[in-house]
Parts: C-alpha cells; structure tokens; sequence
C-alpha cells in the first residue's frame, strides 16, 4: 500500500486545505523565474498590486487521482495548460509555458503525493494553478509583475452516495458580456456570477443556467458547468455553441465519448432555450462533478421537467458518466494522450 495522510477521504468536502508544498513562478523584467516549491501557504503584496485593483487573474482546475492499478495521475492536463495560456494573453498577462505548466505539476504533485487519496474512496487530489497581477498599477494598465502558482488539496466525492439529479433555474442576469470574457477562465467571470448565484441559492436551485447575453434565447452555461442535453430518442448529444461559454474540457471529453464510446450522433449548436422541454437529459459538466444531472428547470414561465425529474439520472448521463468515470480511473481504456502518468 502507498503510504497516504491520516485523512478521512469518505467526508472531505470541496475546500481549501493547505497542503505540505505549493509550485510558486515569479515574472519580472521580462521573463518568469525558474520556479520553486514553497512551504508557505501565505503571498504577501504590495497593497497597489494589480490583481488587487484591476483584477488581472486567470486560473484553472484539474485533479490528480490513483487509478486502479495504483497509478497517480491526471487527466489531460496539457488542455489545462493551453487553455491557462489563451486567459492569461486574454487578460494582457505574460503566459506561463506549457511545458512549464507540465513540470510544476508533476513536481506539485509529487510533492503532496500522501494527499492523494486512495483509489476507490472517490476522492482526488484537486490542482489549482492561477495567475495574478502582482506589481503595483495605479494608471489602468497591465501589471509588470505576475505570480504563478499551483496549490493542491484533497477534496471529497462531489457526490456522497451517487449523483442526485439538481434543480436550477434561469438567470435574469448575464454572467459574460457577448464579445467580453465569457471563453475564458478568469476570476472576474465568478465575481460577476455571486450575485446571481446566491439570489438562485435563496430561492433554492443550486445552480443557474445563464441565457445569452445579447438576446437571452439560448443556453449558455451555468457559473461553472457546461450544459449538455440528449434528444428524446436517446440517440444525439447536444451542446450548446456560443463565443461567451468557457471551453469545458470535460465537456470536449463527454463530445468524444458520446461518438465514439456510446455511438451517439453529436451535435455542437446553439440551442434555443424554447426547445430544451423538447430533450430527455440534461447534465451540466465539468471537472468538479464530471457531470451532474439537471432535473428540472425553473423559469418565470414555469417548470420544465426532464424523464425521472429529482428521482434519478436518465440513461444515457448514466452510461456518459460511467464511461468517462471508467477512463478516467483506468478500468476503460483511454483514448491515446488522456492520461498523464505522474507517478
Ligand atoms: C472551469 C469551468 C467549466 C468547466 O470546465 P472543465 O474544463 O470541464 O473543468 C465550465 N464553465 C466555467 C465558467 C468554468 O470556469
């Protein structure tokens, strides 16, 4: 057996916990440093820093996690890193290097390595990395200095006991402006969703689904989940198309699954929100739940309801789940490039 922390995987819920060590990068006069690992969990900043002012920052999210044959690993991670690099350009900030990106993780991760927790207790190791504005601004401008770093803590199964089709409800606000920075993974796109998600939380959905900015007809995504729907036939996986969602990467995953594990026909297009009573399934996905299962959704023009409702997760989320779940922990084989062996 792997020597692992004294930790009780089984009710680790979803929040910060300082690990042993974290990667830390700094970008000055140019260039970033060669990096290194830290024990303190703790940045001190100049009190002008841009981050603080101007809110220049992008982050990403990925998990490490032991597979069935005691491998620890991570899921494409190298979409992680690219997908880092178009925010921080996005955002004016220097890009930290892909294969940068690649040697903090492993070295993160090898680091924290009695934080992952063990196979089978559906817990994982959840990687954080992000960048910030660190030097002072006052004029708006980009920052000269940036921070990078990646912290690890362990985190519970999103799901205690099987996943548990939610209840959310349409936004009448807008968590990205059309042609504003809606595609990318930035700090300020959730600052700008709080409001919405706590007025959602008091009239008891978990979650949102925002429409379009611009004409609020079609589906968007929720604060933190791409949407996915499947036709009331059962044979076609439909998600929606739009400049303003983030690109999910499990979302990118679920696409491929869907056509070339389970045979279904895919379909990346606008979806109008007028049609989606229309569809048997619905699932928001992302990299903290995998998928969740959407059972009802709430509008001021009343509920739209999808097979079992809140009772169970349809069929085909059922199998998409257990596919990607199963590749992911290494009981399917993988497609070539998924899994990044760390140790
Ligand atoms: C991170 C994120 C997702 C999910 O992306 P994954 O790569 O699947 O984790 C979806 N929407 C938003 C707004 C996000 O920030």
């Amino acid at each position: 057996m792997r020597k692992v922390k004294d930790i009780d995987w089984g009710n680790l819920g979803f929040q910060y916990r300082s690990c042993d060590w974290r990667y830390v990068s700094c970008y000055k006069d140019g260039s970033w440093d060669e990096g290194r690992l830290s024990d303190d969990p703790n940045v001190v900043l100049n009190e002008c820093a841009g981050i603080l002012h101007y809110c220049q920052e992008c982050f990403e999210g990925l998990k490490a996690y032991e597979t069935v044959n005691g491998d620890i690993v991570c899921f494409r991670p190298e979409l992680n890193a690219e997908r880092m690099a178009y925010s921080a350009e996005f955002l004016c900030m220097p890009p930290f290097p892909k294969e940068r990106f690649m040697d903090a993780l492993d070295k993160v991760v090898k680091a924290n390595i009695e934080y992952v927790p063990p196979y089978g207790s559906g817990a994982s190791l959840y990687i954080r990395p992000y960048i910030f504005g660190s030097g002072p601004v006052i004029g708006v401008k980009p920052a000269d200095e940036y921070m990078f770093r990646m912290i690890v803590m362990p985190v519970g199964p999103y799901f205690k006991g099987g996943a548990k089709p939610i209840a959310i409800m349409v936004s009448d606000y807008d968590r990205a402006a059309p042609h504003g920075t809606g595609h990318i993974k930035a700090g300020l796109n959730y600052a700008m969703s709080l409001h919405a998600h706590e007025v959602a939380k008091e009239a008891g959905y978990p979650e949102n689904m925002f429409l379009d900015p611009k004409e609020h007809k079609y589906v968007e995504e929720t604060g933190g989940a791409n949407f996915y729907f499947i036709s009331a036939d059962g044979s076609t996986f439909v998600t929606p198309k739009s400049g303003s969602i983030l690109p999910s990467i499990t979302r990118r995953s679920l696409v491929y699954v869907a056509e070339h594990y389970l045979g279904l026909k895919v379909e990346e297009r606008r979806v109008e929100f007028a049609e989606i009573g229309e569809f048997s399934e619905c699932g928001l996905c992302g990299t903290a739940a995998v998928i969740s299962p959407v059972g009802l959704v709430h509008s001021h023009e009343g509920d739209i309801v999808f097979g079992k409702g809140l009772e169970e997760p349809g069929p085909v989320t059922k199998k998409l789940y257990d596919t990607l779940t199963g590749i992911q922990l290494g009981t399917i084989e993988a497609p070539e490039g998924w899994i990044h062996k760390i140790a």
